[in-house]
């Protein structure tokens, strides 16, 4: 059984979405549930696997911080993630320590994951943090990225950072239960699928007509191009919902939560996808 072999896996990178971490109403963050987060990361550590979180929600938190309604520019965006940035890794560590962890901040641009020394400095800090026993908290660096070359959303991100540390799991964690045959939100009758072999292109196309949430930046398509990237890499893959961050332990307890999208490792050039995305 294969959710059963989840029990095993050492290397874990979770991604929380934006909506995930701040109250829909107000844009506020939303500490009961990120300190149910820290609490289960902590335990999955505790039990001596590697965690690294790639958290979204910079712009969002900047953003309520600033009482800001609507954004209009670039710079608005950036300064607002390099506001957002610091309060979320301040409550990150503010809970993260009650539990005796310290947690490390990584933001990575695509431009520096295209060059090959810094992608390699990159790959030899998240060693070194998970040497140290330290939990590792990724985000894209906003402030300084252009439209033309960032990741632009944190699935995407997330994968690649599966790639680069090797890691053996993915979990997306978002305000989706999984992948469904259509929009649910639209089609009352679409059918929720909860195990994917292969990722084909009917699959592809079904993705394209189901949307995300208002907050983040990540829809249906881009967690399936996660998929394709982290199963390629060897990881298998989770989308499930984050309303209750305590999904984390039935997941690694091989409950049937969300959709589970198996791995499928073949030689596999990080840079190819790079370039393409
Ligand atoms: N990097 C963005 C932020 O922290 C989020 C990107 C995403 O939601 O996928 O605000």
């Amino acid at each position: 059984m294969i959710r059963d072999q989840l029990k095993h896996k050492q290397r874990i990178v979770i991604k929380i979405g934006s909506s995930s971490l701040i109250h829909a109403e107000t844009g506020l963050l939303n500490f009961p549930k990120i300190e149910i987060l820290a609490r289960e990361v902590a335990d999955i550590h505790n039990q001596g696997k590697d965690v690294v979180i790639v958290s979204s929600g910079a712009i969002a938190v900047g953003r309520a911080a600033m009482g800001i309604d609507k954004l209009h520019s670039l710079k608005q965006k950036q300064a607002c993630a390099a506001i957002g940035q610091v309060r979320l890794m301040m409550i990150y560590q503010k809970f993260f320590s009650e539990y005796g962890l310290n947690t490390a901040q990584v933001l990575l641009t695509k431009q520096t994951m295209l060059d090959s020394e810094s992608r390699d400095n990159a790959r030899n800090t998240f060693e070194e943090l998970f040497q140290l026993g330290v939990i590792p908290i990724v985000n894209e660096n906003d402030t300084v990225e252009t439209y033309d070359i960032r990741f632009g959303d944190n699935d995407r991100l997330s994968a690649i950072v599966t790639a680069l540390i090797h890691a053996d799991l993915l979990i997306l964690l978002s305000d989706i239960r999984g992948l469904y045959t259509d929009d649910p939100k639209q089609n009352p009758d679409a059918r929720f699928i909860s195990y994917v072999d292969r990722i084909d292109e009917d699959l592809l196309s079904m993705a394209k007509s189901t949307t995300g949430s208002s907050v983040g930046t990540g829809g249906m398509s881009t967690k399936l191009s996660a998929a394709e990237i982290a199963t390629a890499a060897g990881a298998e893959m989770i989308i499930a919902l984050a309303e209750d961050f305590r999904i984390l332990h039935r997941i690694l307890g091989g409950e049937e939560c969300g959709t589970l999208f198996k791995a499928h490792p073949h030689e596999f050039y990080l840079m190819d996808y790079l370039e393409k995305m």
